[in-house]
């Protein structure tokens, strides 16, 4: 039925993720989900991610396209300096793309953009076309910048133990609020570039979010009550959740390379519930000392562990660790990590909190050990340990380190501890949750029904 729809309308809908794995994933989802529901989808990406691609499967049913964000292999750059860039290039790159299309059968008719990239819904304006940011961070964070934006909170905040009282949110301290809160001078265009998400909103048509009913109600109904926001997540490939849409064509936009088969074989030789998934994101970086804690918090746990490190981090690896690791653990560079959530022997994830992995664990019911870093992460870590109680936070030092003890208790309560059931519990609950949200007729699916009705209306 889902293919019937296909192709039944003209409706054509530019997507535009910016370049990080953690947003192109959730985008690719959504681009899948419009493109079952009659709508003509292209996937535009930016020529930076195009660089680092696997080829993609043929004949899917959402389109890949790409435009220049004026990457240049090899050329130094500050994070500051290649914001700057990717708005100026996407925007006349967009531009183009969207111009050329208009002699063509499908000329675009509206676009989404990535909420970060607020520049493109002028792109989208001043080319005749409507235009929606989609979020793709809570929207417990993004109302934290809203206070920020709106002076309900004053920057710079105090590192010293601050309480915060925001409306729809649980007490917040210091270190539960985005980084770039209590650090605003730290790069400054990625802090510009996160309040502006708020900019451009009067401007949009919709406002699609990658959160689901009953997963932050509170702070929703507040976000709602500025902005018309309509919860459409969790993005995750249906194969996931309500099987629904059989689709699990391979984009081919894969920043990093996984050996996806050595996971899978691994975790198929251990037990039920026994293996702690640990992976810190596409980003993060960790320091080498703090590296060290977590290679041996890992191995003096005596739990079986799949430790993502990415190419660029396995420097730091205590010499003689890959050595001494035993068949109870295994360092991947890169993990097929939906497929490892959804493994039956994955009993628990360490996670940096990035809102895609909270929203994957959640969404597959595992429990975690929030180990937050920056941006919106810490943010996410509380929702984990104290509003929705699926996992544990790890404790922080004095010199800012989280020590190999500390790793292997909070490895431990998650897994055998007396909170465990309760953990498993409330994780069972939530991914139920997800699962009706995405279902038919669920709350995030008449959201996109809505969505798609008013456009092909239009
Ligand atoms: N991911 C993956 N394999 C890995 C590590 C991460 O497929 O080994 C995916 C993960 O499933 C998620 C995305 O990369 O969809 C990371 O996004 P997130 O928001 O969690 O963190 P970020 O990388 O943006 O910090």
């Amino acid at each position: 039925m889902e293919k019937e729809q296909r192709g039944a309308s003209k409706t054509h809908v530019l997507l535009v993720p910016f370049p990080l794995q953690g947003h192109i994933n959730p985008m690719i989802q959504l681009s899948k989900r419009l493109a079952s529901k009659r709508l003509k989808i292209t996937l535009v990406s930016t020529s930076s991610a195009r660089i680092s691609m696997e080829g993609r499967e043929a004949d899917s049913p959402v389109e890949v396209n790409f435009i220049s964000d004026g990457y240049q292999e090899g050329k130094a750059e500050t994070m500051d300096e290649a914001l700057e860039r990717i708005e100026t290039e996407t925007s006349l790159s967009l531009a183009k793309l969207i111009e050329d299309l208009k002699t063509t059968e499908y000329p675009a008719k509206f676009l989404i953009y990535d909420s970060i990239m607020p520049w493109m819904m002028n792109v989208a304006l001043a080319q005749g076309l409507e235009g929606a940011p989609f979020f793709t961070q809570s929207c417990a964070a993004t109302a934290i910048y809203a206070h920020v934006h709106q002076g309900t909170l004053k920057l710079p905040l105090p590192l010293e133990e601050t309480q915060v009282m925001l409306p729809g949110m649980p007490e917040l301290r210091s270190n539960d609020l985005p980084s770039l809160v209590y650090d605003p001078c730290s790069y400054p265009a990625l802090h510009k570039l996160l309040l502006g998400q708020l900019l451009n909103l009067h401007k949009a048509s919709f406002l699609l979010w990658n959160t689901f009913d009953g997963l932050e109600d509170e702070v929703v109904s507040w976000m709602a009550r500025q902005w018309p926001i309509k919860p459409v997540g969790p993005t995750i490939p249906s194969i996931y959740l309500d099987k629904r849409l059989e689709d699990d064509i391979d984009y081919g936009l894969n920043l990093f390379k996984s050996n996806s088969d050595a996971c899978l074989k691994w975790l198929d030789s251990k037990g039920i519930g026994s293996v702690v998934y640990v992976s810190f994101g596409s980003l993060a970086t960790v320091g080498a000392e703090q590296m060290e804690e977590v290679a041996w918090g890992l191995k003096n746990s005596n739990i079986n562990f799949l430790w993502v490190v990415r190419e660029s981090e396995v420097k730091k690896l205590p010499t003689s660790f890959l050595e001494e690791i035993t068949e109870r653990g295994l360092v991947v560079s890169w993990s097929p990590q939906l497929q490892v959530l959804a493994h039956k022997s994955v009993g628990c994830f360490v996670t940096h909190c990035g809102w895609n992995s909270v929203l994957e664990a959640l969404s597959l019911g595992v429990p975690m050990v929030a180990m937050p870093y920056w941006v919106d992460q810490p943010t996410n870590a509380k929702f984990v340990k104290d509003v929705w109680q699926v996992g544990v936070r790890v404790q922080v030092n004095e010199k800012g380190l989280v020590e190999k003890e500390e790793i292997a208790r909070c490895i431990k309560e998650v897994m055998e501890g007396e909170r465990r059931l309760e953990m498993k519990r409330n994780s069972e609950r939530l991914k139920e949750m997800a699962r009706e949200a995405v279902d038919k007729g669920g709350s995030s699916d008449k959201n996109i029904e809505e969505f798609v009705r008013k456009l092909i209306h239009n």
